[in-house]
C-alpha cells in the first residue's frame, strides 16, 4: 500500500512520512477518522514505509522484499488485531488471519460490517476479546523476525471489552522496546482517556466529494454524473460511496426518478402515480433512503439556488439544469414542510414502513406543498 493509493488526506500522509524520514516515530499513534475515511489502509502504508529497505522521501518505494511482505499482509513482523465474532473456533483475530487478509487486500477500505458480512457473522457482535490482549504480549515475547520494528496494527480498538483495553492500557504504560502501535479507529472517544492520553492522534478527514467523485471515475470508469451523485451521498467515506456505487450497479438514476417523482406531484396522474409506487416499493430498504435523502439535497439545492447563493449549490451538469427549472417550486412556504415529511419518511422507512403506504402519502402531500404559491 502506497500513501498516493489513499484517497486525499494530504495532511496526515505528509506528517506521517516526515515522522518516518525525520526517524521520529512515536510507539503509539491513534489514526483516528470516520469509517471509510482511509485511516485503515493509511495505517497499511504506514506500516510499509517503516518496513521498506529502499525508503523515498515521501514514502515506501512499492517494490522491495519488505514492501512487498507488507502489502500483502504476511510481514512477519507485522500483527494485526481486529474485531471477531466469538465462537467456538474463534477466540482471537489470530483464527481469522487469513480471513482478514483476504477482506482487505479485496478492499483496503474495508469497514466493519464489510468485514463481519465476510465472515458470515452480520449478526453477531463484534468485539476483541481478552484473550487478544494476551496473544498481544504473547507475540511481542518474540524477538523481531527482521530485525527492526514489531508493529502491532489494532483496527477497531473501540471494540476491546473493559478487561481486555486495561491489559493494552498496561502495555502501552510499559511499551516494549521497539514495538510500535498503530490504533486504527472510527470513535475515539469511546476509548479510556487513559489509552487517549498513551497515543499520538494523526487525525484524516473526511474525504471531499470532489475527492470521492474523482477517484469512482479512475477505479470504477463511472460517469462525472453518477460519481458525483454517489459522492454526494457518501458524507465523506469511501467506502460507503462504493457501496452506493456497488447497490446501484444498474445505473444510478436518482435524477430520473426524483423528476418523475415531481411531475406528479405537480400535475397529479392517479394512474402513473400508482405506478411509481408500486416500482420505488419493491427496490429495497436502502435504496429507497436513498431516494429520500437525494431529495434532500435537491431542496436544499433549490433553496441556496433561490436565495442567490448559487456556489453553495451542489448539483451540477445535467442535475443542475433540472435543479434550474425546479428551484422555483421550493418556497418560503414549503420548503420547511417539504424537509420534514422527507425526513419522518426516511425515519419510518428504517423503521419497517409499508412503502406503498409511504410513498403514496408522501406524493399525496408533496403534491398539495409544491402547488402552495
Ligand atoms: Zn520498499
Amino acid at each position: 500500500m502506497l500513501y498516493s493509493q489513499i484517497i486525499g488526506q494530504t495532511e496526515p500522509k505528509l506528517h506521517l512520512a516526515k515522522m518516518v524520514r525525520e526517524e521520529r516515530v512515536p510507539h503509539a499513534l491513534l489514526f483516528s477518522g470516520k469509517e471509510g475515511c482511509g485511516n485503515l489502509p493509511a495505517a497499511l502504508a504506514f506500516a510499509q514505509h517503516l518496513y521498506c529497505s529502499d525508503k523515498k522521501e515521501n514514502g515506501p518505494c512499492g517494490v522491495c522484499l519488505s514492501c512487498n511482505k507488507v502489502s500483502k499482509l504476511i510481514h512477519p513482523d507485522l500483527h494485526f488485531v481486529f474485531p471477531i465474532a466469538k465462537n467456538k473456533e474463534v477466540k482471537s483475530s489470530n483464527d481469522l488471519l487469513k480471513e482478514f487478509r483476504e477482506a482487505f487486500l479485496q478492499n483496503p477500505y474495508l469497514t466493519l460490517n464489510g468485514w463481519f458480512s465476510e465472515i458470515s457473522a452480520e449478526n453477531k457482535q463484534p468485539i476483541i476479546p481478552v484473550e487478544e490482549s494476551n496473544d498481544i504480549l504473547r507475540k511481542l515475547s518474540y524477538t523481531s523476525y527482521e530485525g527492526s520494528y514489531k508493529i502491532m496494527l489494532i483496527w477497531q480498538p473501540e471494540k476491546m471489552n473493559a478487561e481486555s483495553a486495561n491489559k493494552l492500557l498496561k502495555i502501552l504504560e510499559e511499551p516494549p522496546e521497539k514495538t510500535i502501535f498503530i490504533l486504527v479507529a472510527n470513535h475515539p472517544e469511546q476509548l479510556l482517556a487513559t489509552i487517549l492520553s498513551r497515543v499520538q492522534l494523526i487525525q484524516f478527514y473526511d474525504c471531499s466529494e470532489k475527492e470521492i467523485s474523482e477517484a469512482l471515475m479512475e477505479q470504477f470508469n463511472v460517469s462525472s454524473e453518477v460519481a458525483s451523485q454517489t459522492a454526494m451521498l457518501a458524507h465523506g467515506s469511501y467506502s460507503e460511496a462504493m457501496s452506493l456505487l456497488n447497490e446501484n450497479e444498474e445505473s444510478i438514476s436518482f435524477l430520473s426518478n426524483f423528476q418523475s417523482f415531481m411531475r406528479l406531484a405537480l400535475r397529479f396522474d392517479c394512474g402513473k402515480a400508482l405506478q411509481w409506487v408500486e416500482e420505488n416499493a419493491v427496490t429495497g430498504r436502502e435504496r429507497q433512503k436513498q431516494f429520500l435523502q437525494y431529495a434532500l439535497e435537491v431542496f436544499r439545492d433549490c433553496l441556496m439556488y433561490n436565495y442567490g447563493a448559487k456556489d453553495l449549490v451542489r448539483l451540477s451538469g445535467q442535475e443542475r439544469q433540472f435543479l434550474e427549472k425546479f428551484a422555483p417550486f421550493v418556497n418560503q412556504k414549503n420548503y420547511e414542510r417539504l424537509v420534514e415529511e422527507f425526513n419522518s419518511n426516511y425515519y419510518y422507512i428504517e423503521r419497517n414502513a409499508n412503502p406503498k403506504i409511504l410513498f403514496t402519502d408522501l406524493l399525496l402531500t408533496t403534491n398539495e406543498l409544491i402547488n402552495l404559491k
